[in-house]
């Protein structure tokens, strides 16, 4: 008896050595391949879904019409491919992601509110590519070009997956799409819309407010020389009576400012000028200015680029560069607004 069990238990080992630890053994390495592959084909997958547009159903809002300023032709684009143009036209693509997913969604807000409300603006068109008009926008192409070759690939990867990312998020103030105007760099804080575009009405979500390290950017701080001959010349193209006493105190002196620090009214010697009528015609970066007479000369100091209302594009970077995420970017520059998914 003894013998046999011992023979049994020798069996049993063997059986357990020729046919179930091989069995076991590949079932392991079965899964461990059938990970890998897994694995591989996820990475295929977003690496895939960076290079399309993710599928939303963005109802009447799906596709755009964008007429091309410089040719006059219109262009029909589904909206988040509209967006990769816009994003990667509007702001550098080494922002940091937060900041790149903000102006995604502020440009798909911005889209969106034109298309409810500036019918008849562009004829059949929805918006155009015009920077001082709508939103600016590049081809893929020629934004690759504009691009080192080895960053092409990189940037527009990043382009790409802001707007994907926040597919079909919009801000909304009291459930309505917000009219989400951004610029470049406010100075230090936001402007309100009525003191840039006259006779424009406000909106309650479109309050100045105040942002730390836009100085950082080479946007913060321009100058602007200009001889005083130069100068009066200049403003007589518009205002024919102008004069201006050089040897006078204060012949040329700001008069009032806006809430946010920017001049409003500027005294050139008998004239008076508003502050954005001085920015466009001297082409000033922002109405956030200073003005300073030395020898022949007139200095304009300028802080800021753009009209400084909305989101500041440096501002939404310097933002995330300290931590914050693109939802409370766009909520620090757009009062009391919501993120929805349409
Ligand atoms: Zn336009």
């Amino acid at each position: 008896m003894k013998y046999v069990n011992k023979y049994i238990m020798y069996i049993m080992i063997f059986i357990l050595i020729i046919f179930i630890l091989p069995a076991i053994c590949t079932k392991k390495l079965a899964g461990k391949v059938q990970r890998e592959e897994k694995g591989k084909q996820n990475e295929e997958q977003t690496k895939e879904s960076k290079d399309e547009t993710i599928e939303h159903d963005y109802s009447k809002y799906g596709t755009i019409k964008l007429l091309h300023k410089e040719n006059g032709q219109i262009e029909e684009f589904r909206i988040d491919e509209y967006l990769y143009g816009v994003v990667s036209a509007e702001m550098p693509a080494n922002y940091e992601e937060e900041a790149l997913k903000a102006q995604a969604v502020a440009a798909r807000t911005y889209t969106i509110y034109q298309i409810l409300n500036s019918k008849g603006k562009h004829r059949e068109a929805d918006i155009c590519d015009d920077s001082t008009c709508c939103q600016a926008w590049i081809s893929k192409e020629k934004r690759m070009q504009k691009w080192s070759e080895e960053e092409r690939e990189k940037n527009w990867n990043k382009i790409v997956s802001a707007v994907n990312s926040t597919v079909g998020k919009i801000i909304t103030y009291n459930n309505e799409v917000i009219n989400a105007f951004f610029h470049s760099n406010s100075g230090g804080k936001t402007e309100l819309a009525s003191n840039v575009w006259i006779g424009g009405k406000d909106f309650p979500y479109l309050q100045s407010v105040e942002t730390s390290g836009e100085d950082g950017y080479s946007q913060y701080s321009s100058e602007v020389t200009i001889s005083k001959t130069d100068l009066l010349e200049k403003l007589k193209q518009e205002y024919s009576d102008i004069q201006i006493k050089y040897e006078e105190d204060e012949c040329i002196k700001i008069l009032d400012y806006t809430q946010s620090g920017r001049a409003k009214t500027v005294k050139f010697g008998n004239t008076e000028i508003a502050g954005t009528k001085v920015r466009s015609l001297l082409e000033l970066k922002s109405t956030n200015f200073s003005i300073k007479l030395e020898g022949e000369n007139v200095i304009f100091s300028v802080k800021g680029y753009g009209h400084g209302v909305g989101m500041s594009q440096t501002g939404a970077d310097s933002m995330a560069k300290t931590g914050s995420n693109y939802e409370e970017i766009l909520k620090h520059f757009y009062t009391g607004v919501e993120i929805m998914t349409i």
